[in-house]
Parts: C-alpha cells; sequence; structure tokens
C-alpha cells in the first residue's frame, strides 16, 4: 500500500490535515500570495487509486504538481519492477467495501481481492454481492454504461460518461443486490467484444428492468472493450451512435457475437404471416383460436397451402392442446381431416410438464428429434408457464415479461415459430395492439403479434397481425363449422402464387435443384428476371433456395434426411 500514489503525493505536501474524505494541505501553486496559510488545497483518492487535487484558489493541477516537483504520472499507480497495481476501491453507501486490485505485469493481468485494511480476501462476501465499481458514484439522472470490468468503466468515467463496471469476471453475475441500483435506470450495456463477455452482459440484460440497450461497437477488436474505444481515440458522443436494441429475442441471445454471426435466413412456417420466433395469439375465449391454430397445424404438417390459400414449407409441429381433453382433439381433428389420410409430423400433448418442472426440456428434446421442426404451439400458455406465486407485488406486466423471455430464446434457437395463446376477457380496443398491450403487456416480450376478432355468432373474423418481422395486416377469414376450417378472404390475393410464380414453381417441382440460367434457357425468359422473381419467391417461402440451386417449398423432409444420411457417411 505504501507505494501508492496517495502517499508519495503526501510526502510532499505540508500542513497536512486529515479530512472525512481526504486530506487538506497548503497549496504550492501560483495563486497564493501568503504561502496559502489557510491550506486551499484538497487531496483526495479517486477509486482507481489516482491522486485527486483540488485547490481552491483555482491552481491548475500541473501547476501544483510542478511546485511540488513530481510529475502527472505520479499522481497515478506506478509501474514498480514490471508491475502496476491498481487498487479499484469498491464503495457502496459512502463505505470502501473491498479493494480489488488490478495487477499488470509483463505476463499479463490479474485481480486480487483486498479488504479496505489492506487484507487479502474477500472477508467472507460473496464476489457476486460486491458493489459494481463506481456505483456510489452514479449522476441521479441519465443513461449509465455498464461495463465488464473497472478499468473499462474508468476509461469511460474519464471521458466523461457516466459508467459503472461489474468486478466478479465474465464466468459469474452480479446478484440482484448488486444490480439494484440500476433497476428502473436506462443502462447501456457494453460487453468485451468476445463470447465470455457476451454471456456475462445477455445474464445481466435479465436481471435488469426496463430491459437494457446494448453498445455494439462494431469496429472492435477481438476481446475489444470499452477501454479500447477510449484507448484508440473514441469519442463520447459517438457511443450513443453504437447503441443496438436488445429486442427480446436478443436478450436470449443476440449479443455482439451474434450480431456478427452470419444468421439463417428467416424460417416461414406460414410465408410472410409467421416466421422464425415467439408470437402471442390472443383473443377472447372460444372464439376458435385454437380451431385456427390447429387447422394451421394440420396444413403445415402436410405441406397443404395454409388456410387453403398460402402454399407453405411442409414441417413438423408440437401442439399443446393444454385444455383440451384426447377425446375432444380425436373428435376434432377427425372432423378437420375429414377423408384424409392422418398426416405424420404432428405431435400433440394434452398435458405437459409446466416451464419450471422440465417443460422447456421437454420441448427442447421434441425439436432436437424432429427432422425438420417448424411450428409449436402452447395453447394456453397460462397452463404452461410458471405459476404466479408470492410476487403479487409484481404488476401482470412484469410477470409475463419475464415467462416469455425464455420462449425467445427457444424459438430462436432451433429457427422455428413458437405461438403462445392468450385468452383476453377484457373487450376488444379498436386498436388490436392496445389490447395486448394494455392488457397483457407482452409486446415489448414477444416477437409478434396475432388478434384473432369475430363477434359472436359471426361466420366472419378478422386476425390481425404484425411482428419485428413480420407486417402489420388484417386478414379476414371464414370459418366453415363444418369441416372447421378457417378460409382466408381478404388480402389474399398476396399470397396466391401469380402465374408468373407458378410456372416458376411448376418447373422446379418438374426438375428440382435447377439454377435460374437453366430456368430462363427452359422456358425462354431472361435469365435476370427469372433470378429477380425467384429472389422475391424464396424471401415469400415459396421456393427454398440453396447453393444457388432452387427448390420447391414442400416435400423437403426427404431432402433433409438424404443430407443427414451423407453427413452421416462422410
Ligand atoms: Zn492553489
Amino acid at each position: 500500500m505504501a507505494d501508492e500514489p496517495i502517499f508519495r503525493v503526501l510526502g510532499h505536501l505540508e500542513a497536512i490535515h486529515k479530512t472525512p474524505s481526504g486530506w487538506d494541505a497548503r497549496c504550492p501553486g501560483p495563486n497564493h500570495k501568503h504561502d496559502d496559510r489557510h491550506p486551499s488545497l484538497s487531496v483526495g483518492q479517486g477509486n482507481d487509486g489516482r491522486v485527486l487535487l483540488k485547490c481552491f484558489a483555482g491552481c491548475a493541477t500541473d501547476d501544483i504538481v510542478r511546485a511540488l516537483r513530481l510529475e502527472m504520472k505520479d499522481l497515478f499507480p506506478q509501474v514498480i519492477d514490471n508491475v502496476r497495481r491498481i487498487p479499484y476501491r469498491l464503495k457502496s453507501n459512502g463505505e470502501v467495501r473491498a479493494i480489488h486490485e488490478r495487477v499488470e505485469t509483463p505476463e499479463g493481468k490479474r485481480y486480487t481481492w483486498k479488504q479496505p485494511n489492506g487484507e487479502s480476501g474477500l472477508r467472507g462476501l460473496k464476489l457476486e454481492d460486491m458493489p459494481l465499481y463506481g456505483i456510489d458514484d452514479i449522476p441521479d439522472t441519465g443513461p449509465i454504461v455498464l461495463t465488464e470490468g473497472e478499468k473499462s468503466a474508468q476509461a469511460l468515467l474519464d471521458l466523461g460518461v457516466p459508467a459503472v463496471g461489474t468486478v466478479t469476471g465474465a464466468a459469474s453475475t452480479p446478484s440482484a443486490a448488486a444490480l439494484a441500483r440500476l433497476q428502473g435506470r436506462e443502462v447501456w450495456l457494453w460487453p468485451d467484444n468476445d463470447a465470455p463477455g457476451a454471456a456475462h452482459m445477455q445474464r445481466i440484460a435479465e436481471g435488469i428492468q426496463p430491459p437494457p440497450r446494448l453498445i455494439y461497437w462494431r469496429a472492435a477488436p477481438d476481446k475489444g472493450d470499452a477501454a479500447d474505444y477510449v484507448a484508440g481515440g473514441g469519442q463520447a458522443a459517438d457511443i450513443s451512435t453504437l447503441l443496438v436494441e436488445i429486442a427480446v429475442s436478443q436478450h436470449s441471445w443476440t449479443l455482439p457475437q451474434l450480431l456478427r454471426a452470419e444468421f439463417p435466413p428467416l424460417r416461414w412456417a406460414i410465408p410472410r404471416l409467421l416466421c422464425t420466433g415467439c408470437f402471442i395469439m390472443a383473443g377472447k375465449p372460444k372464439l376458435g383460436k385454437s380451431t385456427l391454430l390447429q387447422r394451421v397445424s394440420a396444413d403445415i404438417v402436410r405441406g397443404a397451402p395454409v388456410l387453403g390459400k398460402i402454399p407453405c414449407e411442409r414441417g413438423e409441429v408440437l401442439y399443446l392442446a393444454l385444455e383440451e381433453s384426447p377425446r375432444r382433439m380425436q373428435t376434432r381433428l377427425m372432423q378437420m381431416l375429414g377423408e384424409d389420410k392422418p398426416p405424420e409430423g404432428m405431435t400433440i400433448a394434452t398435458w405437459w410438464p409446466r416451464a419450471d418442472k422440465g417443460g422447456m426440456e421437454d420441448i427442447e428434446a421434441w425439436l432436437k428429434e424432429a427432422i425438420n421442426p417448424r411450428l409449436v404451439v402452447i395453447d394456453t400458455f397460462v397452463r404452461f408457464k410458471p405459476p404466479d406465486k408470492g410476487k403479487m407485488g409484481d404488476r401482470l406486466y412484469d410477470r409475463d415479461y419475464d415467462s416469455i423471455v425464455p420462449m425467445v430464446s427457444l424459438a430462436l434457437k432451433f429457427n422455428i415459430s413458437l405461438i403462445l395463446v392468450f385468452h383476453v376477457s377484457k373487450a376488444i380496443p379498436d386498436d388490436p395492439l392496445e389490447m395486448v398491450s394494455g392488457t397483457l403487456g407482452l409486446t415489448g416480450a414477444a416477437d409478434g403479434v396475432m388478434i384473432l376478432k369475430r363477434e359472436r355468432g359471426q361466420a366472419t373474423a378478422s386476425l390481425f397481425v404484425t411482428g419485428r418481422d413480420v407486417e402489420e395486416r388484417d386478414l379476414a377469414l371464414r370459418r366453415d363449422e363444418e369441416d372447421l376450417s378457417w378460409a382466408l378472404l381478404g388480402d389474399a390475393s398476396e399470397y396466391r402464387l401469380t402465374a408468373e410464380r407458378a410456372e416458376l414453381l411448376k418447373i422446379l417441382e418438374q426438375q428440382p435443384g435447377m439454377k435460374p440460367a437453366e430456368i430462363a434457357d427452359a422456358i425462354g425468359w431472361l435469365a435476370r428476371r427469372v433470378r429477380r422473381l425467384l429472389f422475391s419467391m424464396a424471401h415469400d417461402g415459396q421456393v427454398r433456395i440453396r447453393d444457388g440451386h432452387y427448390y420447391p417449398p414442400v416435400d423437403t423432409a426427404p431432402l433433409l434426411l438424404f443430407e443427414q444420411h451423407r453427413t452421416a457417411e462422410s
């Protein structure tokens, strides 16, 4: 401790008096006529061990340092025998709880823990409960940047950016108590540019409300952090331009390494209506949400046009019908399928463990078993999510929000669509979104929302759909009570294949795997026109592309099987 800069500087000062926050001393600076008989210099210690000098007569720090026959660098922790020790003080409520000493040697850096009196160790305190670096000094308002480690936080503080740093290392996570003072504040997370750093911030993001935002420094070097940003000349004013939203689909998930990653293309369980992600289906009870979703599920497993109109790619569906009896499901599906051969690929469960009792793991297991999973429906989500208990103080919003976050992660992880069904008892307002945001408060958590509205006794209904990757639309549907089919009425033309698209699809069905130039030759079109149309069709989920070869959207399971088989052989 004796080599700390504070003791070196105090050794050069006169008329020193201890004060609650540091020391007073005679200022040797130029602004004093009578030798500064009433000491004007306040001497303190920064949280990182640097010496803070302030003269109340306004002498500049470098004038004071020069008068003391010191150099500016003497105010900072020094390199001694090739080792620099930076004692970061972790304070809470004005008291130093521990010192986290960064030891920089030619071999690298390490940290040691010391008690405020200089003895080693944490004195029984838990690492996770340690105060964040700088938490005692955060301003009352405005955003706060949270970095991994004290060095990055201090680098930002030196730029004048309000910042705090985690002290646990990337492998651990600050406890709720350690994060408490960030709750309700606008927090910007600045992860180190490596996988452990991203995971560290991801775990923290899950524990902070409102959801924090993420600083994504695209030009960061490998392992680069906020300290590197500052060292490279990065400016405080530019930091806000690096902000990205951690949409909850990224809560799970997409911190910098994922943002950087090549994402698989969005998969559309229903082209332009239902893509990869977690969707909420809401509507009053007994409107037919379940029959609609069961119909859609049956269409998808058969690769039949969804709602009789929208061509889709065949895939497997898991349907958790948690409010149904097996008998009712049987009756309903028989009615729905009529004479059709029962399709393979649909798993129906009328009981499933709740999310916190192994239900999530069981869904994951199903997804891993499936060859081409496309859709999981949880009908209803209230029968699946962990039961609410002992949290009556929390708003409904928080509880539902928390329970949806892992579902969003799951959908993203397996690149599938996930639909959570909610009954809404209230009257439906004119703006359908208001219903979900007001009653359930869920639009922030999920990737999309579907709202089914129907006047009781009427055969037509409207399905309002919106989402991050889905255009907002209001579709008119008609229910046929006989075979429980739902047919798309309005807006359907957008999904119908145009004659041109149908022609391309026909030739691909005859000869899967053709390239645009080959198709152009075969049908006498310009290759450019074929390429452009195929591109749009691929986007809309009407064809599949692989290594420049195009395939029809349906009947892909055998294709995937073949590829799996081939991989196993090679
Ligand atoms: Zn002075």
